[in-house]
């Protein structure tokens, strides 16, 4: 089976870790960014925020012809240009976000298209950001159950999925161990709806795991641990205090931490 899309590039598969049964997660090598893949039946998986790199994509491809497994679904967690990639290798299958990130996703396309074009050259563009709306609170596929908590925390329609069977929590860009939590600058209230969506994770019932959009996937306790760091950062700097996180490791993160710092002290006319 031919599942390379990358041309003459090599395919480098990404790592793959399993966090429960039957949950996979595959680590980029750009941003520390994660792929999630459950297994369903007859073979067939639902696919998480597929990335980074046309390589990784091809890679993932193959991993998955290896296990026997081939998508069903696929779930983008936020309109972010990092999470909405895809491969004609991973097949045309329906590629569902909440109705506001699929908005978002449309309205912003020019610029997450040049995003994607500098950070990740090569993709099809044809297959890029190409979301559908999902109504009501749970993906349909052939697999375990996969309910979706929807809020506004990083980006608008950001929608975490959980599997009750396993009690994992596919966090999307959140309760990260390597990143700071990122409010989105251009929501009238980017910390209050931060907190919000943290506050809807926070009372997700039975989490046994968390894997985050860029980082490495915890257990319960490691899920609490980072609730309780983000909304520690949050409280200080909404109100404009520094906050000497230990996340705010690489200078991008440093940059990303002063505009939420300035923005708190300036705030928006709503
Ligand atoms: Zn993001």
């Amino acid at each position: 089976m031919n599942v390379s899309d990358g041309g003459d590039r090599a395919v480098s598969a990404p790592p793959v870790d399993q966090v429960a049964a039957g949950v996979f997660v595959a680590t980029a090598h750009a941003y520390t960014t994660t792929t999630t893949v459950i297994a369903g039946d007859d073979g067939r998986c639902l696919l998480i925020d597929p990335a980074v790199s046309v390589a990784e994509l091809a890679g993932l491809a193959r991993w998955l012809g290896e296990r026997g497994l081939r998508p069903a679904a696929g779930w983008s967690t936020h309109p972010h240009w990092d999470h909405l990639l895809w491969s004609r290798a991973l097949g045309d299958v329906p590629r569902y976000a909440t109705p506001r990130a699929a908005a978002v996703a449309v309205r912003e396309r020019d610029a997450l298209v040049a995003d994607v074009q500098r950070e990740a050259p090569g993709h099809d563009l044809a297959l890029f950001g190409q979301v559908e709306a999902l109504p009501g609170g749970e993906i349909g596929w052939p697999g375990p159950r996969a309910v979706v908590y929807q809020h506004d925390a990083h980006a608008p329609g950001h929608g975490a999925v959980f599997l009750p069977d396993s009690g994992v929590l596919i966090a999307g860009d959140m309760c990260s161990d390597i990143e700071i939590p990122l409010p989105d600058l251009d929501d009238p209230d980017p910390f209050g709806g931060y907190r919000a969506g943290l506050a809807i994770l926070a009372a997700v019932p039975g989490v046994t795991a968390v894997i985050p959009g860029h980082g490495r996937p915890g257990d319960a306790a490691e899920f609490r641990r980072r609730l309780a760091a983000d909304l520690a950062y949050l409280d200080a700097v909404a109100v404009g205090a520094d906050h000497p996180d230990p996340r705010l490791t690489e200078d991008w993160l440093r940059a990303e931490h002063a505009r939420a710092l300035s923005r708190a002290r300036t705030p928006h006319p709503s």
